[in-house]
């Protein structure tokens, strides 16, 4: 009679088990699991308590130092922020001690990129990303769009303070550009736009129609945006030209994708 008890509290503990999805962990590869990668950790549910896992506790990713932004080049700044975007749409980003990060760059940041992007709060960068506190300078404004402001930003950014390399994001479906290729006006917003609609020249002619309803146009043209605004850093800023031309800093432009949480960085 017991015996018969025990074996039915086995198999309703299995049945519960596999109706939860709580497997049974995969041992993690041996050099997988000595990163601090979460990812390389097998999946474990809290709400298996009998299911014990060798995994060892990851260590916290930690903000960039003098010594490993020195040691970063305008190749391996790309890397991270494509490392960091694959991390966000995996749902397995770094772990982090926000609180530690914060009493560590108290007195000094050595930010490895600076990155304009759209205000849209679907987009925050730095999550998207995968980035932490003291990792990435970021500037944003609705449509990406270049300022004097922004660019002088991007001069301490990497002159002063050492980054390796600017990226431009835009976004799929983004209003700003919607609002400029409709030539929306609206108090200082009118102004913005106005920045944006030399990108419309830029897109082929027989994209068809021209206007917000049509998001292939809308995309089309946030590119274009992107690129504009790669080539106005390069234009007006002499102390930028100069880094990129010596390959110091590295200059990037990218989409990023509402529906799938993905940046595709452009190739040149
Ligand atoms: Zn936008």
């Amino acid at each position: 009679m017991k015996n018969s008890s025990n074996r039915l509290l086995l198999l309703l503990t299995v049945a519960i088990a596999i109706a939860t999805g709580c497997q049974s962990p995969k041992p993690a590869p041996k050099a997988c699991c000595a990163t601090s990668a979460p990812a390389c950790c097998p999946k474990m549910p809290m709400t298996c308590p009998f299911l014990a896992t060798n995994c060892p506790a990851v260590t916290p990713a930690v903000p960039p130092t003098k010594e490993s932004q020195a040691a970063m080049t305008p190749a391996s700044a790309l890397a991270e922020l494509k490392a960091g975007n694959s991390r966000f749409v995996a749902g397995n980003p770094l772990k982090r001690n926000l609180p530690a990060d914060v009493k560590a760059t108290a007195s000094g940041q050595y930010p490895f990129a600076v990155v304009l992007s759209c205000l849209d709060s679907r987009q925050p960068i730095e999550i998207v990303l995968d980035q932490g506190i003291g990792d990435i300078f970021s500037a944003r404004v609705a449509g990406n769009v270049l300022n004097d402001d922004i660019l002088g930003s991007m001069e301490f950014a990497c002159k002063v303070s050492g980054a390796k390399l600017i990226a431009v994001i835009g976004h799929s479906n983004c209003g700003a550009i919607k609002g400029a290729v409709d030539s929306v006006e609206l108090g200082n917003l009118t102004g913005l736009l106005g920045k944006i609609q030399p990108a419309m020249d830029q897109v082929p002619a027989d994209v068809q129609p021209r206007n917000s309803k049509n998001l292939d146009f809308v995309d089309k043209v946030s590119e274009a945006n992107v690129r504009l605004v790669m080539q106005q850093i390069r234009e007006r800023s002499p102390i930028l030209r100069e880094m990129l031309d010596k390959g110091e800093i590295g200059l990037v432009g990218g989409m990023y994708d509402l529906s799938t949480g993905e940046v595709k960085f452009f190739d040149k």
